[in-house]
Protein backbone atom coordinates (compact mmCIF):
# COMPACT_ATOMS: atom_id res chain seq x y z
CA UNK A 1 0.00 0.00 0.00
CA UNK A 2 0.90 3.55 -0.36
CA UNK A 3 1.04 4.86 3.53
CA UNK A 4 1.24 8.72 3.74
CA UNK A 5 3.08 8.49 7.36
CA UNK A 6 2.55 12.09 9.21
CA UNK A 7 5.44 12.59 12.20
CA UNK A 8 7.74 9.87 9.80
CA UNK A 9 11.34 11.70 10.49
CA UNK A 10 10.03 11.08 14.30
CA UNK A 11 11.26 8.75 16.64
CA UNK A 12 8.23 6.27 16.61
CA UNK A 13 7.40 7.59 12.73
CA UNK A 14 11.08 6.58 11.59
CA UNK A 15 11.32 3.42 12.99
CA UNK A 16 7.65 2.19 12.28
CA UNK A 17 8.87 3.34 7.92
CA UNK A 18 11.70 0.84 8.25
CA UNK A 19 9.25 -1.89 9.15
CA UNK A 20 6.80 -0.61 6.61
CA UNK A 21 9.15 -0.42 3.74
CA UNK A 22 10.23 -3.84 4.53
CA UNK A 23 6.95 -4.98 5.19
CA UNK A 24 7.06 -3.72 0.92
CA UNK A 25 4.73 -0.89 1.17
CA UNK A 26 5.26 2.55 -0.04
CA UNK A 27 5.71 5.70 2.28
CA UNK A 28 4.88 9.00 2.13
CA UNK A 29 6.41 11.06 4.63
CA UNK A 30 5.21 14.68 5.75
CA UNK A 31 6.94 16.18 8.70
CA UNK A 32 7.59 19.49 9.46
CA UNK A 33 10.88 18.68 11.48
CA UNK A 34 10.14 20.51 14.36
CA UNK A 35 11.37 17.48 16.94
CA UNK A 36 13.86 15.57 14.49
CA UNK A 37 15.82 16.38 11.06
CA UNK A 38 15.86 14.91 7.58
CA UNK A 39 19.17 12.70 8.14
CA UNK A 40 17.14 10.39 10.05
CA UNK A 41 15.35 10.03 6.43
CA UNK A 42 19.01 9.53 4.83
CA UNK A 43 19.31 6.24 7.74
CA UNK A 44 16.17 4.31 6.85
CA UNK A 45 17.19 4.64 3.21
CA UNK A 46 20.38 2.96 4.27
CA UNK A 47 18.59 0.57 6.71
CA UNK A 48 16.00 -0.41 4.16
CA UNK A 49 17.94 0.19 0.99
CA UNK A 50 14.43 1.81 -0.21
CA UNK A 51 13.78 5.08 -1.48
CA UNK A 52 11.22 7.44 0.35
CA UNK A 53 9.17 10.36 -0.61
CA UNK A 54 9.59 13.63 1.77
CA UNK A 55 7.94 16.51 2.39
CA UNK A 56 8.28 19.10 4.88
CA UNK A 57 5.12 20.33 5.24
CA UNK A 58 3.15 21.13 8.59
CA UNK A 59 -0.01 19.17 8.74
CA UNK A 60 -1.88 21.45 10.35
CA UNK A 61 -1.32 23.36 7.14
CA UNK A 62 -4.78 22.73 5.20
CA UNK A 63 -3.64 23.53 1.38
CA UNK A 64 -0.37 21.71 1.85
CA UNK A 65 -1.58 18.89 3.12
CA UNK A 66 -4.59 18.50 0.08
CA UNK A 67 -1.63 19.08 -1.91
CA UNK A 68 -0.45 15.82 -0.96
CA UNK A 69 -3.39 14.00 -1.29
CA UNK A 70 -4.01 15.52 -4.66
CA UNK A 71 -0.61 14.24 -5.96
CA UNK A 72 -0.64 10.68 -4.54
CA UNK A 73 -2.26 7.88 -4.21
CA UNK A 74 -2.65 7.39 -1.20
CA UNK A 75 -4.27 4.13 0.35
CA UNK A 76 -3.53 4.45 4.47
CA UNK A 77 -2.88 7.18 7.02
CA UNK A 78 -0.09 6.75 9.81
CA UNK A 79 -0.82 10.07 12.04
CA UNK A 80 2.16 10.14 14.41
CA UNK A 81 3.13 13.88 14.14
CA UNK A 82 1.99 15.90 17.06
CA UNK A 83 3.62 17.49 20.09
CA UNK A 84 4.71 15.11 22.94
CA UNK A 85 6.27 16.99 26.07
CA UNK A 86 4.05 16.22 28.65
CA UNK A 87 5.40 19.39 30.93
CA UNK A 88 5.46 21.11 28.11
CA UNK A 89 2.02 20.77 27.41
CA UNK A 90 1.00 22.50 31.25
CA UNK A 91 3.02 25.28 30.01
CA UNK A 92 2.01 25.86 26.58
CA UNK A 93 -1.46 24.20 26.12
CA UNK A 94 -2.54 26.34 23.46
CA UNK A 95 0.32 25.06 20.68
CA UNK A 96 -0.27 21.33 22.18
CA UNK A 97 -4.58 21.90 21.62
CA UNK A 98 -3.75 23.71 17.87
CA UNK A 99 -1.29 20.94 17.20
CA UNK A 100 -2.62 17.89 17.77
CA UNK A 101 -6.29 18.70 17.33
CA UNK A 102 -6.00 20.67 13.89
CA UNK A 103 -3.94 17.77 12.53
CA UNK A 104 -5.99 15.29 13.58
CA UNK A 105 -9.02 17.16 11.84
CA UNK A 106 -7.30 18.60 8.91
CA UNK A 107 -6.26 14.71 7.90
CA UNK A 108 -9.30 13.30 8.94
CA UNK A 109 -11.00 15.77 6.18
CA UNK A 110 -8.37 15.39 3.61
CA UNK A 111 -9.16 11.13 3.94
CA UNK A 112 -13.02 12.02 3.86
CA UNK A 113 -12.26 14.02 0.82
CA UNK A 114 -10.25 11.83 -1.37
CA UNK A 115 -12.04 8.62 -0.14
CA UNK A 116 -8.75 7.02 1.99
CA UNK A 117 -10.51 4.50 4.30
CA UNK A 118 -7.95 3.57 6.53
CA UNK A 119 -6.18 5.79 9.20
CA UNK A 120 -4.06 4.30 11.90
CA UNK A 121 -3.74 7.09 15.07
CA UNK A 122 -0.96 7.51 17.80
CA UNK A 123 -2.74 7.67 20.94
CA UNK A 124 -0.89 6.90 24.27
CA UNK A 125 -1.61 4.82 27.62
CA UNK A 126 -1.68 8.05 29.50
CA UNK A 127 -5.51 8.23 28.52
CA UNK A 128 -5.95 5.79 30.86
CA UNK A 129 -5.06 7.63 33.57
CA UNK A 130 -5.01 5.94 37.35
CA UNK A 131 -7.07 3.91 36.76
CA UNK A 132 -6.35 0.07 38.04
CA UNK A 133 -3.53 -2.23 35.84
CA UNK A 134 -3.31 -3.75 34.28
CA UNK A 135 -4.97 -1.59 31.54
CA UNK A 136 -7.61 -3.20 28.71
CA UNK A 137 -9.45 -1.20 25.73
CA UNK A 138 -12.66 -1.20 27.92
CA UNK A 139 -11.88 0.84 30.80
CA UNK A 140 -13.51 4.44 31.42
CA UNK A 141 -10.43 6.51 30.26
CA UNK A 142 -9.87 8.76 33.34
CA UNK A 143 -8.60 12.53 33.59
CA UNK A 144 -4.78 12.78 32.39
CA UNK A 145 -4.16 15.57 34.42
CA UNK A 146 -2.21 17.35 31.50
CA UNK A 147 -3.38 19.05 28.30
CA UNK A 148 -1.03 16.57 26.10
CA UNK A 149 -3.46 13.62 27.16
CA UNK A 150 -6.29 15.72 26.81
CA UNK A 151 -5.67 15.72 23.28
CA UNK A 152 -5.29 12.06 22.80
CA UNK A 153 -8.79 11.69 24.27
CA UNK A 154 -10.06 14.29 22.27
CA UNK A 155 -8.52 12.97 19.18
CA UNK A 156 -9.65 9.43 20.10
CA UNK A 157 -12.94 10.96 20.18
CA UNK A 158 -13.16 13.54 16.99
CA UNK A 159 -12.17 9.73 15.13
CA UNK A 160 -14.86 8.00 17.13
CA UNK A 161 -17.57 10.35 15.86
CA UNK A 162 -16.31 10.39 12.39
CA UNK A 163 -16.03 6.83 12.03
CA UNK A 164 -19.02 6.24 13.23
CA UNK A 165 -21.10 8.34 10.63
CA UNK A 166 -19.20 6.89 7.93
CA UNK A 167 -19.87 3.21 7.90
CA UNK A 168 -16.70 2.75 5.56
CA UNK A 169 -13.95 4.83 7.67
CA UNK A 170 -11.81 2.41 9.56
CA UNK A 171 -9.12 3.82 11.95
CA UNK A 172 -7.22 1.67 14.43
CA UNK A 173 -6.16 3.81 17.32
CA UNK A 174 -2.99 2.58 19.15
CA UNK A 175 -2.41 3.26 22.84
CA UNK A 176 1.38 2.91 23.22
CA UNK A 177 2.92 2.27 26.36
CA UNK A 178 6.31 3.53 26.91
CA UNK A 179 8.47 2.97 23.85
CA UNK A 180 12.33 2.91 24.08
CA UNK A 181 14.97 1.13 22.26
CA UNK A 182 16.34 1.90 19.08
CA UNK A 183 16.61 0.39 15.22
CA UNK A 184 19.72 -2.90 16.20
CA UNK A 185 21.86 -1.14 13.30
CA UNK A 186 22.23 1.98 16.27
CA UNK A 187 21.47 4.08 12.98
CA UNK A 188 18.03 5.41 14.43
CA UNK A 189 16.76 5.78 17.64
CA UNK A 190 15.50 8.35 20.14
CA UNK A 191 17.23 12.27 20.37
CA UNK A 192 15.51 14.42 22.40
CA UNK A 193 16.70 17.59 22.30
CA UNK A 194 18.47 18.85 25.84
CA UNK A 195 17.58 17.18 28.88
CA UNK A 196 15.63 14.37 28.63
CA UNK A 197 12.55 14.30 30.20
CA UNK A 198 11.79 10.06 30.23
CA UNK A 199 13.97 7.15 31.84
CA UNK A 200 15.54 5.82 29.48
CA UNK A 201 17.11 8.69 27.40
CA UNK A 202 18.26 9.69 30.81
CA UNK A 203 19.56 6.50 31.60
CA UNK A 204 21.47 6.70 28.52
CA UNK A 205 22.97 9.62 29.03
CA UNK A 206 24.05 9.49 32.76
CA UNK A 207 25.91 6.24 31.11
CA UNK A 208 27.70 8.17 28.64
CA UNK A 209 28.84 10.79 31.19
CA UNK A 210 26.45 13.08 30.08
CA UNK A 211 24.39 13.78 33.10
CA UNK A 212 25.67 12.79 36.16
CA UNK A 213 23.45 10.64 37.94
CA UNK A 214 19.49 9.67 37.47
CA UNK A 215 17.23 11.06 39.78
CA UNK A 216 14.21 8.31 40.68
CA UNK A 217 11.22 9.86 41.33
CA UNK A 218 10.13 8.14 44.29
CA UNK A 219 11.09 5.08 46.20
CA UNK A 220 7.84 5.02 48.67
CA UNK A 221 4.72 3.85 45.71
CA UNK A 222 2.87 0.52 46.45
CA UNK A 223 5.07 -1.01 44.18
CA UNK A 224 7.41 -4.10 44.04
CA UNK A 225 10.35 -1.63 45.08
CA UNK A 226 9.01 1.42 45.51
CA UNK A 227 9.65 2.97 42.26
CA UNK A 228 7.34 3.86 39.66
CA UNK A 229 6.38 1.06 37.36
CA UNK A 230 5.77 1.40 33.25
CA UNK A 231 5.24 -1.38 30.35
CA UNK A 232 8.41 -0.46 28.29
CA UNK A 233 8.04 -1.91 24.69
CA UNK A 234 10.77 -1.95 22.22
CA UNK A 235 10.26 0.82 19.33
CA UNK A 236 10.79 -2.10 16.91
CA UNK A 237 8.24 -4.07 18.05
CA UNK A 238 6.31 -0.97 18.50
CA UNK A 239 6.63 -0.41 14.81
CA UNK A 240 5.90 -3.96 13.76
CA UNK A 241 2.70 -3.30 15.66
CA UNK A 242 1.58 -0.72 13.15
CA UNK A 243 2.09 -2.84 10.49
CA UNK A 244 0.17 -5.58 11.28
CA UNK A 245 -3.05 -2.73 12.49
CA UNK A 246 -2.55 -1.62 8.81
CA UNK A 247 -2.76 -5.19 7.78
CA UNK A 248 -5.85 -6.12 9.89
CA UNK A 249 -7.85 -2.75 9.40
CA UNK A 250 -11.89 -3.29 9.30
CA UNK A 251 -14.18 -0.75 9.03
CA UNK A 252 -14.89 1.21 12.59
CA UNK A 253 -12.88 1.75 15.35
CA UNK A 254 -10.52 -0.49 17.00
CA UNK A 255 -8.68 -0.02 19.69
CA UNK A 256 -5.55 -1.39 20.56
CA UNK A 257 -2.95 -1.86 23.57
CA UNK A 258 0.40 -1.98 22.54
CA UNK A 259 2.63 -3.00 25.15
CA UNK A 260 4.47 -6.20 26.77
CA UNK A 261 1.96 -6.33 29.40
CA UNK A 262 4.69 -6.74 31.64
CA UNK A 263 5.72 -3.85 34.28
CA UNK A 264 9.36 -2.84 35.16
CA UNK A 265 10.40 -0.43 38.26
CA UNK A 266 13.04 2.29 37.63
CA UNK A 267 15.20 -0.07 39.84
CA UNK A 268 14.90 -2.55 37.79
CA UNK A 269 15.16 -1.23 34.47
CA UNK A 270 18.66 1.00 35.57
CA UNK A 271 19.39 -2.57 36.74
CA UNK A 272 18.96 -3.95 33.40
CA UNK A 273 20.40 -1.54 31.60
CA UNK A 274 23.71 -1.92 33.76
CA UNK A 275 23.80 -5.68 32.86
CA UNK A 276 23.24 -5.44 29.53
CA UNK A 277 25.68 -2.90 28.80
CA UNK A 278 28.07 -3.41 31.34
CA UNK A 279 28.03 -0.05 32.47
CA UNK A 280 26.99 1.60 36.07
CA UNK A 281 24.23 4.45 36.02
CA UNK A 282 24.61 6.58 39.49
CA UNK A 283 21.36 7.30 40.95
CA UNK A 284 19.85 8.90 43.67
CA UNK A 285 16.24 9.00 45.18
CA UNK A 286 14.39 12.19 45.15
CA UNK A 287 10.81 13.05 45.62
CA UNK A 288 8.18 12.11 43.65
CA UNK A 289 7.12 13.50 40.28
CA UNK A 290 4.44 15.42 40.35
CA UNK A 291 1.22 13.70 38.11
CA UNK A 292 3.35 10.48 38.26
CA UNK A 293 0.92 7.42 38.64
CA UNK A 294 2.55 4.23 40.58
CA UNK A 295 2.01 1.52 37.88
CA UNK A 296 1.26 1.30 34.03
CA UNK A 297 1.04 -1.68 32.46
CA UNK A 298 -1.29 -3.18 29.52
CA UNK A 299 -3.35 -6.16 29.23
CA UNK A 300 -2.30 -6.67 25.58
CA UNK A 301 -4.39 -10.14 25.15
CA UNK A 302 -6.54 -7.93 22.15
CA UNK A 303 -3.72 -7.04 19.93
CA UNK A 304 -3.09 -10.24 20.16
CA UNK A 305 -5.57 -12.23 19.51
CA UNK A 306 -7.04 -9.99 16.57
CA UNK A 307 -3.63 -8.48 15.09
CA UNK A 308 -1.49 -11.58 15.67
CA UNK A 309 0.63 -9.04 17.23
CA UNK A 310 3.00 -9.58 20.70
CA UNK A 311 6.36 -7.87 21.34
CA UNK A 312 8.58 -9.69 21.13
CA UNK A 313 11.65 -7.73 22.69
CA UNK A 314 12.69 -8.38 26.01
CA UNK A 315 13.97 -5.34 28.45
CA UNK A 316 17.76 -6.35 28.12
CA UNK A 317 17.53 -5.89 24.44
CA UNK A 318 15.72 -2.71 24.47
CA UNK A 319 18.68 -1.41 27.18
CA UNK A 320 21.15 -2.79 25.14
CA UNK A 321 19.99 -1.06 21.61
CA UNK A 322 18.73 2.03 23.32
CA UNK A 323 22.91 2.11 24.65
CA UNK A 324 24.57 1.14 20.68
CA UNK A 325 22.36 4.20 19.89
CA UNK A 326 23.54 6.72 22.31
CA UNK A 327 26.84 5.11 21.83
CA UNK A 328 26.66 6.52 18.25
CA UNK A 329 24.73 9.51 18.40
CA UNK A 330 26.95 12.20 17.68
CA UNK A 331 24.30 15.46 18.77
CA UNK A 332 24.54 13.66 21.95
CA UNK A 333 27.56 14.91 22.66
CA UNK A 334 29.98 14.21 25.82
CA UNK A 335 29.52 18.13 27.95
CA UNK A 336 28.06 17.59 30.80
CA UNK A 337 24.66 19.29 31.35
CA UNK A 338 25.23 21.84 33.73
CA UNK A 339 25.88 20.19 36.97
CA UNK A 340 22.68 17.89 36.45
P1 LIG B 1 8.61 12.67 17.90
O1 LIG B 1 8.56 14.07 18.41
O2 LIG B 1 9.95 12.01 17.82
O3 LIG B 1 7.93 12.59 16.46
C1 LIG B 1 6.85 13.41 16.09
C2 LIG B 1 7.19 13.99 14.73
O4 LIG B 1 6.11 14.82 14.31
C3 LIG B 1 8.45 14.86 14.76
O5 LIG B 1 9.29 14.44 13.70
C4 LIG B 1 7.94 16.27 14.53
O6 LIG B 1 8.85 17.06 13.80
C5 LIG B 1 6.65 16.01 13.77
N1 LIG B 1 5.59 17.03 13.92
C6 LIG B 1 5.09 17.55 15.06
N2 LIG B 1 4.10 18.40 14.78
C7 LIG B 1 3.96 18.41 13.42
C8 LIG B 1 3.11 19.08 12.52
N3 LIG B 1 2.17 19.93 12.94
N4 LIG B 1 3.27 18.86 11.20
C9 LIG B 1 4.21 18.00 10.75
N5 LIG B 1 5.04 17.35 11.55
C10 LIG B 1 4.93 17.54 12.87
O7 LIG B 1 7.61 11.81 18.80
P2 LIG B 1 7.42 10.24 18.86
O8 LIG B 1 7.92 9.77 20.18
O9 LIG B 1 7.90 9.59 17.63
O10 LIG B 1 5.82 10.17 18.95
C11 LIG B 1 5.02 9.96 17.80
C12 LIG B 1 3.57 9.97 18.21
O11 LIG B 1 3.36 8.96 19.20
C13 LIG B 1 3.10 11.28 18.85
O12 LIG B 1 1.78 11.53 18.42
C14 LIG B 1 3.14 10.98 20.32
O13 LIG B 1 2.22 11.78 21.04
C15 LIG B 1 2.72 9.51 20.34
N6 LIG B 1 3.18 8.80 21.53
C16 LIG B 1 4.52 8.81 21.86
C17 LIG B 1 4.95 8.16 23.01
C18 LIG B 1 6.41 8.19 23.40
O14 LIG B 1 6.72 7.89 24.56
N7 LIG B 1 7.34 8.50 22.52
C19 LIG B 1 4.03 7.49 23.83
C20 LIG B 1 2.68 7.49 23.46
C21 LIG B 1 2.27 8.15 22.30
N1 LIG C 1 11.61 8.51 36.04
C1 LIG C 1 12.62 8.73 36.97
N2 LIG C 1 13.62 9.62 36.66
C2 LIG C 1 13.66 10.27 35.46
C3 LIG C 1 12.64 10.03 34.52
C4 LIG C 1 11.62 9.15 34.84
O1 LIG C 1 12.60 8.17 38.07
O2 LIG C 1 14.59 11.07 35.24
C5 LIG C 1 10.54 7.54 36.35
C6 LIG C 1 9.14 8.13 36.35
O3 LIG C 1 8.82 8.64 37.64
C7 LIG C 1 8.28 6.91 35.96
C8 LIG C 1 9.21 6.12 35.04
O4 LIG C 1 10.54 6.57 35.33
O5 LIG C 1 8.02 6.11 37.09
C9 LIG C 1 8.93 6.35 33.54
O6 LIG C 1 8.92 7.76 33.30
P1 LIG C 1 8.85 8.34 31.82
O7 LIG C 1 8.87 9.84 31.92
O8 LIG C 1 9.91 7.70 30.97
O9 LIG C 1 7.45 7.81 31.27
P2 LIG C 1 5.96 8.11 31.79
O10 LIG C 1 6.02 8.66 33.17
O11 LIG C 1 5.41 9.07 30.81
O12 LIG C 1 5.28 6.79 31.76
Amino acid sequence: MNILVTGGAGYIGSHTCVALLEAGHTVIIVDNLSNSNSETLDKVKQITNREIIFYQIDVTNEKAVDNIFAIHDIEGVIHFAGLKAVGESVEKPLPYYYNNIVSTLVLANACQKYNVSNLVFSSSATVYGDNTVPFVETLNLLPTTNPYGETKVMSERILTDIAMANPSFSVSILRYFNPVGAHESGLIGEAPNGIPNNLMPYVSQVAKGKLRKLRVFGNDYPTVDGTGVRDYIHVMDLAEGHVAALDKITAGVHIYNLGTGQGTSVIELVKAFEEANDIKVPYEIVDRRPGDIASCYADASKAKRELGWIAKRDVISMCRDSWRFEKNNKDSGTSLWLSR
